[in-house]
């Protein structure tokens, strides 16, 4: 059977001549599709296939397994490539793709978010931490990972004194009910940091970028929906290390 659909490479390995392709696709969400001869070949197959390519396929699927008969680039994103911090982050977004998107089944909602921030990190519309922790915490919520900051879980308090999140539950608790579960790993949460917490899990697609913190708010933010990915999958992915890698490097040559 012969299907077309948009995709964008995730996970590209190269295996003589071939190439093996993860493809975040909106109707049938994670997908595996082996690509004949596409290193070896110069043209559309080649440059459609790069990991981080938006690119509509013809696949032919049998038996479970797809391979590319067809290959065309949309978006080659070229502007992450030549900004190794730029590019390490996209890698990231998309390895966070492939390990909570689902598969085979309808992911639209996962190629807009990665497409849109990818889109956004490309032009620069916000910085990296941004786009960062707005990715984390909002494709964790999507995947099944999301967390409930609605109010304290035990007094239902919407705002009250200090807030606490509970990143191995997902909850959120007040500094007065928190002492039932003072052993237990908890982060404080300036209000501006729950408001933006709040709004990315909550908002509409289309407004989630679409809010302000101050500088120390943002890199706490940060800290914290990296935290959450790291704790709730209990693994840190290659890609991360590497980002995060290049940040130690360019501190110790200060
Ligand atoms: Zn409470």
């Amino acid at each position: 059977m012969q299907i077309t659909t948009m995709g964008i490479v995730i996970r590209m390995r190269e295996h003589n001549d071939d190439r093996i392709l993860t493809i975040l696709t909106g109707e049938y969400g994670v997908i595996t599709a082996y690509a004949r001869g596409a290193k070896k070949l110069r043209g559309r197959l080649l440059s459609a296939t790069e990991l981080l390519c938006y690119s509509r396929f013809v696949l032919f699927k049998n038996k479970g397994q797809y391979q590319v008969d067809q290959a065309e680039s949309e978006q080659n994103f070229f502007g992450l490539r030549s900004d190794i911090e730029k590019l390490s982050l996209a890698s990231y977004l998309a390895q966070l793709c492939a390990q909570v998107a689902p598969e085979e089944e309808e992911a639209d909602a996962f190629l807009k978010l990665l497409l849109n921030s990818l889109y956004l990190l490309e032009k620069g519309r916000r910085s990296q931490g941004f786009i960062k922790a707005v990715f984390e915490l909002r494709v964790m919520s999507m995947a099944g990972y999301m967390p409930d900051l609605v109010a304290c879980k035990s007094c239902g308090a919407y705002e009250k004194g200090e807030m606490y999140f509970l990143p191995l539950s997902g909850d959120l608790m007040c500094g007065d009910c928190l002492g039932a579960a003072e052993n237990m790993v908890r982060l404080r949460l300036s209000p501006g940091v729950l408001a933006a917490m709040r709004h990315i899990l909550y908002s509409e697609p289309a407004r989630l970028f679409d809010f302000t913190l101050s500088q120390e708010g943002l890199h706490y933010l940060g800290e914290i929906c990296e935290y959450y990915v790291i704790v709730q999958l209990d693994m840190m992915l290659h890609s991360l290390e590497f980002y995060k890698s290049l940040f130690s490097f360019s501190n110790d040559m200060l």
